[in-house]
């Protein structure tokens, strides 16, 4: 039997379930019951949407009362890639020179098991502390993300549980444990725009209206001034565009249209729909009358969202000093996360593991780091709870 408590041990043990998403492969099994031994009052929720692979989660808390700090992640994985170059078998858990290698080493096995281990230590110190600690894990986070954790959220609402903190535990540190806590993240929004022309022959291009200049104007009118120049806590918005396709393999053709795609990472000055209607005036002003194109978006759940620096944060920055003598940035880079979803029940901040092996070959974590992470985790829940 595992020993729960030591992080370490629970990371060999949860990377030696091959949890490629979206299966199970026994990791929720084990933490569910590990919790349930705990006195954690345990909910298996399995989801299911056409299209989409069935989907476990777990959701698990101790306790009843407020204030309630609850832990997000996931144990699915994403793929081994290929097998043959991994130093060792991806789902060993082996340790070599101190370091824990296997798919989810780091995304995130590593961080789930530290805040189960620091949780379950916290409760035998304190059994009859007031208020709860619970915990959202779901299998769905490198898949659709549809039958995961936004699906977890829908159901705690409905059954009132609500939480006042929430600590998702995905890699956050470019290069050491405490360089990075993430307390927002920006937006993304991906558009394409379509310019209409008329195909004819090169020879003849007063029977013709080709599209590409058009398509060059709008693209230089949509980046010619800048989205914005940050806000406190954000960097610059900015717009990439990703494509621009014709299609046309022929040299003496004009062609009939040309497409681009493009995306954007935004801050919190914007929603998906005030910048939506932004780039449609920045396009319209570049057609004029003479372009004709069409714009459309993809729909998005990726906001931008921020928890303002206050208490909750102070703890955090507080534990991770402790531990590791280094003061984090506090910072909103980076790609989206399910912290995207939970945001809009309450203030979610992000600290984990060292990510720069993540998704790679030889996917592993520092022995050591998975220490200080625990008891990173414990201070913050020593310091939240004694308030
Ligand atoms: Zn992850």
């Amino acid at each position: 039997m595992v020993d729960a408590r030591n992080a370490v041990e629970l990371t060999q043990a949860l990377i030696r379930c091959a949890s490629v998403t979206p299966e199970e492969g026994g990791a929720l099994r084990l933490i569910e019951t590990i919790l349930a031994d705990a006195g954690f009052k345990t909910h298996w929720l399995r989801f299911s949407a056409e299209g989409t692979p069935d989907v476990d989660n777990l959701y698990a808390r101790y306790g009843t009362g407020h204030p309630y700090l609850l832990f997000a992640g996931h144990t699915d994985v994403v793929p081994v890639g290929d097998e043959a170059q991994w130093t060792v078998p991806p789902f060993s858990g082996e340790m070599r020179d101190g370091k824990i290698y296997g798919r989810g080493a780091t995304d995130m096995k590593g961080g789930v098991a530290a805040s189960l281990a620091a949780a379950l230590r916290f409760i035998d110190a304190h059994p009859d502390f007031s208020g709860s600690i619970g915990f959202l894990l779901t299998g769905d986070e490198e898949g659709p993300a549809i039958n995961g954790t936004v699906k977890v959220l829908e159901w705690m609402a409905q059954k009132g549980e609500r939480f006042d903190h929430c600590i998702l535990g995905e890699p956050t540190n470019p290069e050491r444990l405490g360089d990075m806590i993430k307390i927002g993240r920006r937006g993304s929004l991906t558009g394409h725009v379509t310019v209409h022309g008329k195909q004819g022959h090169v020879a003849y291009p007063h029977l013709a209206d080709n599209p590409i200049p058009g398509l060059m104007r709008l693209v230089q009118g949509v980046l010619v001034t800048p989205l914005d120049s940050g806000t406190s806590h954000f960097g610059a918005s900015n717009l990439e565009f990703t494509t621009v396709d014709v299609g046309n393999r022929a040299s003496n053709v004009i062609p009939n249209e040309a497409r681009a795609t493009f995306n954007i990472r935004f801050n919190d000055l914007w929603t998906p729909e005030t910048l939506e209607a932004e780039i449609r005036k920045r396009f319209d002003e570049a057609a004029g009358n003479s372009i004709r194109y069409e714009a459309r978006f993809d729909p998005t759940n990726a906001i931008a969202f921020m928890t303002e620096p206050g208490p909750f944060v102070a703890k955090m920055v507080a534990a991770i000093e402790e531990m590791t003598g280094s003061k984090p940035a506090l910072s909103t880079t980076g790609g989206t996360s399910d912290a995207r979803f939970i945001c809009r029940y309450g203030p979610v901040i992000e600290f984990g593991l060292t990510g720069k092996t993540m998704h790679q070959i030889d996917e592993h974590a520092e022995a050591a780091e998975l220490v200080a992470l625990a008891n990173i985790y414990e201070g913050v829940i020593t310091r939240y709870f004694a308030s």
